[in-house]
């Protein structure tokens, strides 16, 4: 037999399978040591034959199978040669991405830990160590005690010495038991709710189908709920199912209702993981045990078989395209994963991304909604503050009087209150006022973000620290200037106008840690009144009974962001942040801050109208052409040398004009020019952007010209990217 084998080294002239002899037991799947240019190398075996197109005398034989269990399974092989063609993606680095490093490399085991128990009854235990040995003796006797003990518990008390030879001697027996880290769950019971008639009609609709199923519900419609009981379904019929949530760490509360409604069968996958979890967790997945997979974007990898559901919930969310490479679209691999299992594909989202809202009424996807919240409540108001009239007012502060009105009502019912703002730090840079000098990263082309906790300057792109300044390095002068402010800033203010109301801030600089997330959520969810300010992470899924108050801040932050999705982004950051108030109790009041009050982001936002949102926004790409009517690809060179970064952006330059001569009618836009952050943790970054008619073969031409290896230079592609910087 031969095997054919993928070895372990990310380049691409190795990026093909090689033939080996299989020894006794290969198979397919495994992981497997292979001889390979005079070294020994890791590699799997995604095929096996019994003929080989090559010379039969110059193959070589695996040197060793790694597992007698193959660690990819037949779906995950299929799976992998689709990411490779479809993402343009090496096979080494598909199959990096299906099995976590920790299994992959063996640096994590099995954890177990050791009882001890009699293995006779005492006196005939007595007999055998004879009346001197006092520490085994008294050991012995606390056994027949106790039954069986922990190993170490026992040694602590009696002895390792004594413990030892009492094995040794065949008195005691030692037995292994495998011991799961297993992340903790929250145990609060959460009771299993009567399905609303909505809820058991979009169930009954998704269950059992092999199709894709755009599940759009406005906040609070109770959407879990409809993912729970397709999963339930599913697992009657003895399948399993995916659950996919943007950043889950963020969500322990999806965490908590998982469990409580599939006690033991819940596996979780995400990054805030420990390895030693992360295996575990893996393993229960691979041995069948958990059979409900949830967990971030990578989880879409997870090695269930036999899928009965798979579920992303906010679909619409930019954490499920992948920033680095190997750069996939989680969207895509669902899809070809549940056709594949012939199972229910459910995108949800209170706001779909245009993209597949327009999938949803070509007829691709099969449009499923939830148009009220459970209990009938009305979406909260939203009302918009122009912000310069506030200024024309005399308030220049930050914030407007209806905010603070809002808010303190709410405190004085004794309510909860959320504040967005999407900027964490106290100040978002820091100017001299008299010679204008800015204080910017030395590796980055960014301003500093002024923290005011640590007292210092942060560059939010690569981490660096600096000293804040008091004075000017340039002109001394002490005239220094905050530029706008972010959470710490807003907590700062509050703790001042709110002096005894808790204030909690949730950012990516107070959840540091493991349960960082969980922390803050839970100390908020048990104070009233009680306000949270937070950066975009408080938007997301949460569902508190009491907030009964939404502040957005500064909503402008992201509509400025200047690149062709940052209304769609605006739409869907509003109507999210907005959809945490009045869950419950009806009272919910939000109250949004712009200089641009007039902008049909806000005025479609406020009023809840997704569909006149998305028919304006739609023909807006439409007429500009602009995804989802054309692909945007983007090709970002990068290097620490400038001349190298030019050189090579002119390069590929001229081989992509030779595309724009080959497609002239399809390639619509097509340019070079330095990238908007011109400079990141010492990289000069260029960048050729394109726009074309969505066209497979134009993409993989693009692909393939920049199939080049360049010295000192980095080559990125992307194909419709969330993130222009
Ligand atoms: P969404 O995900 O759509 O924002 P959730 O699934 O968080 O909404 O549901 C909102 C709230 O309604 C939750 O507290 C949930 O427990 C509750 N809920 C969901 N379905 C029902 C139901 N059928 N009956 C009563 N309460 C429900
Ligand atoms: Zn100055
Ligand atoms: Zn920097």
């Amino acid at each position: 037999m031969y095997a054919q084998v993928v070895v372990d080294i990310s380049n691409d002239a190795v990026d093909r399978v090689f033939d080996y002899t299989a020894i006794e037991n290969t198979q397919l799947g495994m992981r497997v040591l292979v001889p390979f240019a005079g070294r020994k190398v890791l590699g799997y075996v995604v095929g096996m034959s019994q003929t080989s197109a090559f010379d039969p005398s110059k193959i070589k034989p695996i040197i060793k199978n790694l597992e007698s269990v193959p660690k990819l399974k037949p779906e995950i092989l299929k799976l992998v040669d689709f990411m490779a063609a479809h993402f343009f993606l090496r096979l080494s680095d598909c199959i990096k991405l299906v099995i976590p490093s920790c299994v992959r490399l063996d640096t994590q085991k099995e954890k177990f830990n050791f009882s001890l128990q009699l293995l006779s009854d005492l006196d005939t235990a007595i007999n055998i160590i004879g009346k001197r040995a006092k520490s085994q003796l008294a050991a012995v006797s606390f056994l027949s005690e106790q039954g069986e003990v922990d190993y170490t518990k026992l040694v602590n008390l009696f002895g390792r010495t004594a413990v030892n030879t009492l094995i040794q001697k065949g008195v005691v027996i030692k037995n292994s038991n495998r011991q799961m880290r297993a992340p903790d769950f929250d145990s609060e019971k959460v009771e299993k709710h009567t399905l609303t008639p909505s809820q058991a009609q979009a169930v009954s609709t998704i269950t059992d189908k092999n199709a894709t199923f755009l599940l759009q519900g406005v906040t609070g419609s109770g959407k879990t709920e409809v993912y729970m009981s397709i999963i339930e379904n599913a697992l009657k019929q003895n399948k399993t199912a995916i659950m996919l949530v943007p950043e889950i760490s963020l969500t322990p509360q999806m965490m908590q209702r998982f469990n409580n409604r599939f006690p033991g069968l819940v596996a979780v996958l995400h990054s805030g993981l420990s390895e030693g979890e992360r295996f575990d967790e893996w393993d229960r997945i691979f041995s069948g045990e958990a059979r409900v997979v949830l967990g971030a974007r990578s989880a879409v990898f997870a090695p269930v078989e036999n899928v009965g559901v798979i579920i992303i919930d906010e679909e619409h969310d930019g954490s499920y395209v992948s920033e680095t490479n190997p750069r996939y679209i989680t969207h895509d691999i669902a899809i070809w994963r549940a056709r594949y299992n012939m199972c229910p594909l459910i995108l949800g989202s209170a706001t779909p991304s245009l993209e597949s809202f327009k999938k949803a009424q070509s007829g691709e996807y099969t449009l499923v909604t939830l148009p009220n919240r459970i209990s009938g409540n009305i979406m909260p108001p939203i009302e918009i503050i122009d912000m310069l009239g506030e200024v024309m007012d005399g308030n220049t502060t930050p914030y407007s009087r209806k905010l603070l009105n809002g808010l303190t009502n709410c405190i004085n019912n004794k309510k909860q209150a959320i504040l967005f703002i999407n900027r964490r730090g106290f100040a978002s840079f820091m100017i001299c006022r008299k010679c204008g000098y800015r204080a910017k990263c030395d590796d980055c082309e960014v301003s500093l973000v002024y923290h005011k906790e640590d007292n210092e300057l942060k560059c939010h792109f690569c981490g660096k620290r600096y000293r804040a300044l008091t004075n000017c390095p340039n002109c001394n002068s002490t005239d220094i200037k905050y530029g706008a402010l972010g959470t710490e800033r807003v907590c700062n203010d509050l703790k001042k106008l709110y002096p005894n109301v808790p204030i909690f801030r949730m950012d990516n600089d107070t959840t540091r840690g493991k349960n960082g997330h969980k922390n803050i959520l839970s100390q908020f969810a048990a104070s009233t009144p009680s306000i949270l300010v937070g950066t975009q992470m408080i938007a997301k899924g949460h569902d508190y009974p009491n907030v009964a108050f939404v502040g957005i801040l500064d909503a402008d932050v992201s509509l400025y962001n200047s690149d062709y999705k940052s209304n769609e982004r605006t739409f869907q950051l509003v109507t999210q942040v907005a959809g945490r108030a009045g869950r419950k109790n009806n009272d919910g009041y939000v109250v949004l801050q712009t200089y641009a009050p007039k902008h049909y982001v806000y005025r479609f936002a406020s009023n809840y109208d997704y569909l006149g949102f998305y028919d304006k926004e739609i023909n807006l790409r439409k007429t500009t052409n602009f995804p989802p009517f054309t692909n945007i690809l983007r090709i970002l060179v990068s290097s620490e040398s400038d001349n190298r970064a030019i050189e090579v952006t002119k390069k590929l330059f001229d081989l992509t004009k030779t595309l724009k001569s080959k497609y002239p009618n399809q390639i619509i836009f097509l340019q070079a020019m330095p990238s908007p952050v011109k400079r990141i943790q010492k990289k000069y970054r260029y960048q050729i952007l394109t726009r074309y008619q969505p066209n497979e073969q134009i993409t993989a031409d693009f692909y393939k010209i920049c199939d080049v290896i360049e010295k000192d230079v980095s080559i990125f592609i992307e194909l419709n990217p969330n993130n222009l910087r």
